[in-house]
């Protein structure tokens, strides 16, 4: 396996780089702090994104086709759309709070 921190070439099962020490597996060397928190904060990410699409999605649709008799033009829809979207943001880090608790 090659270090992605020095380039040097390991063998497949090495668990830390013969030349610098990093480490290559994780799953066997156990998380390093750094790691879990910069997946975590992906995650975090990845989660809240989603939310915030869904949450934009739903309130624009059902804005603009299914509620009937609401007269909103389409800056309004927008706007109401992107609250949509950060309590969608919301949900979805909530979600994954819960999840991984
Ligand atoms: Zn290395």
């Amino acid at each position: 396996m090659q270090c992605p921190v020095c380039n040097n070439l390991n063998a497949a099962t090495d668990v830390r780089c013969f030349q610098c020490n990093t480490t290559l597996i994780h799953e066997t060397a156990g998380h390093s702090e750094g790691y879990r928190k910069t997946t975590q904060e992906l995650d975090a990410r990845v989660y809240s994104g989603v939310g915030a699409f869904f949450g934009f999605c739903l309130v624009a649709v059902f804005l603009k086709f299914i509620l009937p008799g609401v007269t909103l033009d389409d800056r309004e829809i927008y706007l109401a759309a992107a609250v949509g979207a950060g309590i969608g943001g919301f949900i979805g880090r909530a979600f994954l709070r819960a999840r991984f608790k």
